[in-house]
């Protein structure tokens, strides 16, 4: 699925959401407003239905006071009377909203237009004032009861809207709340859906990135549900299987370049040992004949380094004594260079390690050259070889360029070098990564200490073979020192 298909999905769920939420609410309110009307009408028709009493009664008592005095006061009264029924009339009229209701009213109407037209002719009769009163309180009587009945209808209406606008109360709550509910319910899916689609991937494939960063080129990005973390995971695939392919082609193109080197080189250290042997005592064989050698080491280095870092690395672990190794790699530099001086510091017990002597020595040759390189003025380089709680560590110190923080992580990885020395100081950046494989392949670890301008220490820290642990408290630390050079 791709993010743009989620999103839309997302966004659907919750217009839809608010649809629904926006049209039960219009719904609810429509419906508690009519209710609401009808409430108002109701009460409306109850008290005009009762002022329709009371002023019946008045109109005959005003009937009653003009048959005695015929003032034209009382006349006028009665007459507004008469006029306010109507008008109550019309008024009620207008509230009826069932038939029973207009039925009533209608026959509440003929009733009340029966007593107008009994009290007229009451008045014009012989009857006394109070025999006429007393007939058209006997009307009225029979006419209050449809009134009253009116009254009881809206009565009975205005109960059925008050349960009726609480049920309507109690729907919207409950609707509200399931709302509310859904949409907690959608907000907190919707936030899982992120995570576990979004979130997640991206963490896993950082974490892919960084390990990859760290050294780890063998890693690869899985697959991911989203299309674009998908795409990304892929390219990031892709980008990591291409820089394999181009790692494996220069270490291709290294080692067959080793390889070509390697029979020219044999015939000059083939024609270099006869010089030696026809001319022993003369400087220029001998320096012929070590340097050759050394060369012949360098390109033994190159192509076993080539190997290395394309996965063939086997070992011979033998018991043997680093102090050795040492000693040996600093015979073959400490001409190499006059303006460095290498100086070594040994205990007088043996450093025995169970090891491949030669794979060691391709390590400390590496870093002892690489510590002659980089100290462009020159210098003293310091090796030390120590044990130290079941461990030996060598140490190799020099005063050179030093090294950034922000590259000392990068340096152990195949192909790199720092920006300070890629366009002046040749290199290929392979020596601290295979040296970094050796040593790991030992159960050891490869470290630096550094700081730019300011020199720098490699260490290689290797287990110690058991029987060395019964001199780590015999000898003083004092004897441990003595330089190769006076
Ligand atoms: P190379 O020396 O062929 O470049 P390495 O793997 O031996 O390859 O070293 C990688 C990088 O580490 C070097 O390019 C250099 O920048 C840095 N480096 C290694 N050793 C030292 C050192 N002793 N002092 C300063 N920088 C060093």
């Amino acid at each position: 699925m791709s993010l743009k298909t989620a999103l839309f999905t997302i966004n659907g769920i919750i217009l839809s959401l608010f649809i629904i939420l926006s049209a039960s609410y219009i719904y609810t309110t429509d419906l508690l407003d009519t209710e609401a009307q009808q409430l108002v009408d109701a009460g409306e028709s109850i008290s005009l239905a009762k002022n329709l009493k009371s002023k019946l009664l008045t109109h005959n008592r005003y009937s009653f006071l003009y048959s005695l005095h015929k003032s034209p006061k009382r006349l006028e009264g009665r007459q507004q009377q008469r006029f306010e029924i109507n008008k109550h009339l019309i008024e009620l009229r207008r509230l009826v909203n069932s038939e029973d209701e207009t039925t009533l009213l209608k026959q509440v109407k003929n009733d009340i237009y029966t007593y107008f037209e009994k009290r007229d002719q009451l008045n014009t009769s012989k009857l006394s004032p109070v025999e006429q009163y007393i007939k058209a309180s006997i009307l009225i009587d029979s006419l209050e009861v449809s009134v009253d009945k009116l009254i009881q209808i809206n009565r009975s209406q205005l109960n059925t809207l008050i349960a009726s606008v609480n049920k309507q109360n109690k729907i919207a709550d409950r609707l509200a709340v399931s709302l509310l509910a859904i949409g907690a319910i959608i907000i907190l899916l919707i936030t899982a859906g992120i995570i576990w689609a979004v979130y997640r991937p991206l963490m896993s494939l950082s974490k892919v990135i960084a390990k990859y960063k760290a050294g780890n080129t063998q890693i690869r990005a899985e697959k991911y549900l989203l299309k674009e973390i998908n795409a990304l995971s892929e390219n990031f695939n892709l980008m990591a299987n291409s820089i394999d392919e181009k790692q494996r082609d220069q270490l291709q193109f290294i080692a067959s370049i080793a390889h070509d080197l390697r029979n020219p080189l044999n015939s000059i250290s083939m024609a270099s040992e006869m010089l030696l042997d026809k001319h022993p005592n003369t400087t220029h064989a001998t320096i012929i004949s070590n340097q050759t050698k050394h060369l012949d080491r360098l390109v033994s280095d190159l192509l076993d380094t080539a190997r290395i870092e394309s996965g063939q690395l086997d070992l011979t672990p033998q018991a043997c004594d680093i102090k050795k190794i040492i000693k040996d790699s600093i015979e073959l530099y400490q001409l190499s260079s006059s303006i460095h001086k290498l100086k070594l510091s040994l205990p007088d017990y043996p450093l025995i390690c169970k090891c491949d002597a030669s794979r060691i020595s391709q390590v400390i040759n590496n870093l002892i050259s690489n510590a002659i390189k980089y100290s462009p003025n020159g210098g003293t380089i310091q090796i030390t070889a120590i044990y130290e709680t079941n461990d030996i560590i060598i140490s190799i110190q020099d005063q050179g360029i030093g090294i950034a923080e922000q590259d000392q992580v990068n340096i152990f990885k195949p192909f790199h070098r720092t920006k300070s020395t890629k366009g002046t100081i040749p290199g290929i950046g392979l020596g601290l990564s295979s040296s970094k494989k050796i040593i790991e392949h030992h159960q050891g670890k490869l470290k630096v200490e550094s700081q730019a301008g300011h020199g720098s220490i490699f260490k290689i820290i290797l287990p110690a073979m058991a029987n060395t642990q019964y001199l780590d408290k015999a000898i003083p630390k004092s004897k441990l020192n003595y330089d190769l050079q006076p």
